[in-house]
């Protein structure tokens, strides 16, 4: 969720590319070039845990899901049996798959190995000659034709060169855009449930549905989908986007297991509003920080939903609620909710805490009182110097929706440190009573 129309408008599932190829041919260098955020704001935080696997690349004419299969598997020597079980893995969910190949060190065995699996599967296939600089590009990359894959398209990753035409091509060769789903009304709150495996994401399903649950909109097609279920609570109408009662695809091994990445992001994608569940009973693990390193990268509103409440004794309640501030300071304007999905405790809660953050995410905010809050939080608290002068706000306005973005002018704002930029952000969240959405402030000087 990232444009301004995002919460009326649905791009239906994300289209999936998957970067194949054996070790050290570039494959991460090209994964961070295409997946790169624009945002700074969105820049590491202390405690968010990235995966540097699975993104979203948002540069070109269609958005599409990126995963590197590289490094996807612990087993990294057992080549080339890994490579060829990799190329596997991603041939079977990938809409495309991109084929990365290293110019200097020419065609090898395991290209060949891959090259086999990959046109088995019937998939389509773009080759990416890489490492090119230096090199005259038309003879690096002929070579790789006699692998029957076509043409390749000459690349220099670590140099941005190339990166261009590969993202175009990889748009041209995406299956055409599904229709928007019949069940896309703009009135409807759309709600992902996410979470690592058994933290209870059926089981809150099921018990948000409770006896109204409506047969399920399992839409046909690819069985990738998440399902899509409507529902009603105190006459406010939803749609659960439900990653959990996703059914697999063909025969899988365990690297197709991590790939399961793939539906939270879609899921999320489809989303204005995503709940994050968590194993009271587990703590917070590291796979659920990666989860909720997810959602900041989509800017996504979440609650965070402390799941199977029930059972705990008070000083291990008191434990997770320590966890959760010291793991996930990095959310720390989420709300967190505590529930039992199998009792059907907190759920009215639940609710609450997901329509302030739709509120909060979807606010209006006035540009005249904006001006003022900001011009009082740099009263409050005077900016420290830049370079010997006194950074000035002339003006603020909002930018866009879902998430808020706000936009500052004035002198010498894009050099504050970042201790003070977060200063103003609390500032302003504590004023409009924001929570559960990011908020992503932009400085602009001397315009
Ligand atoms: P992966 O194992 O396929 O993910 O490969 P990496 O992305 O880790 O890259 C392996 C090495 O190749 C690193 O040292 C990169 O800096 C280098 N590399 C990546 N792309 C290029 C390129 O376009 N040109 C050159 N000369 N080196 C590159
Ligand atoms: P999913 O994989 O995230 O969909 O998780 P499930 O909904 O399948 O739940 C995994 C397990 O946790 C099942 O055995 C559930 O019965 C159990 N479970 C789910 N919610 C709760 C809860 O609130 N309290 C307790 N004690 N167990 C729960």
């Amino acid at each position: 969720m990232s444009t301004d129309q995002a919460d009326t408008v649905l791009t239906g599932t994300l289209p999936v590319v998957a970067l194949v190829g054996r070790p050290n041919v570039g494959k991460s260098t090209l994964f961070n070039v295409l997946t790169r955020t624009r945002d700074a704001i969105v820049a590491d935080r202390p405690g968010v845990t990235r995966d540097r696997h699975h993104g979203v690349c948002r540069t070109f004419s269609r958005p599409f899901l990126l995963v590197d299969t590289g490094g996807l598997s612990e087993f990294e020597q057992e080549l080339p049996k890994l490579a060829a079980r990799q190329a596997e893995a991603a041939i079977v969910e990938a809409d495309v798959v991109v084929f990365v190949l290293d110019a200097r060190d020419g065609l090898t065995p395991y290209d060949r190995q891959i090259s086999q699996a990959l046109r088995r599967a019937g998939k389509r296939v773009l080759l990416a000659v890489n490492k090119t600089d230096g090199l005259d590009e038309d003879i690096a990359s002929a070579e790789f034709s006699e692998l029957g894959l076509g043409e390749g398209l000459a690349l220099a990753a670590s140099h941005n060169r190339g990166v261009t035409s590969l993202g175009e091509a990889i748009v041209d060769a995406l299956p055409p855009q599904g229709e928007e789903a019949s069940d896309n009304d703009p009135d409807r709150l759309r709600i992902a449930i996410i979470g690592r495996p058994n933290v209870g994401k059926s089981t809150l399903v099921n018990r948000l549905l409770g006896e109204e649950r409506v047969v399920a909109s399992d839409e046909p097609g690819t069985t990738r989908d998440a399902i899509r279920v409507p529902f009603e609570r105190d006459g406010r109408r939803y749609l659960l986007i439900d990653t959990a009662g996703i059914r697999r695809r063909g025969r899988v091994d365990d690297a197709v297991e991590k790939f399961s990445v793939i539906k939270t992001l879609q899921a999320m994608e489809q989303a204005q509003i995503a709940l994050v569940l968590i194993d009271a009973h587990e703590g917070v693990t590291d796979q659920d920080a990666t989860v909720l390193g997810h959602a900041l990268d989509a800017g996504s509103a979440l609650v965070v939903v402390v799941n199977k409440w029930d059972g705990l004794k008070p000083d291990e309640r008191e434990q997770v609620e320590q966890q959760l501030d010291r793991k996930l300071a990095f959310v720390s304007w989420a709300e967190t909710v505590f529930i039992s999905a199998r009792h059907g405790s907190g759920l009215g809660e639940l609710m609450k805490a997901i329509s302030r953050a739709h509120a909060s995410a979807t606010f209006e905010f006035n540009t005249h009182e904006l001006t003022d809050v900001m011009n009082l939080a740099f009263e409050s608290a005077q900016p420290p110097l830049v370079r010997g002068r006194t950074a000035k706000l002339r003006y603020a306005h909002q930018g866009g929706r879902t998430p808020p973005r706000i936009v500052l002018h004035g002198n010498r704002l894009a050099t504050l440190p970042e201790s003070y930029k977060r200063y103003l952000e609390n500032f302003l969240r504590r004023h409009y009573r924001l929570v559960g959405t990011p908020v992503r402030l932009e400085f602009r000087d001397g315009d």
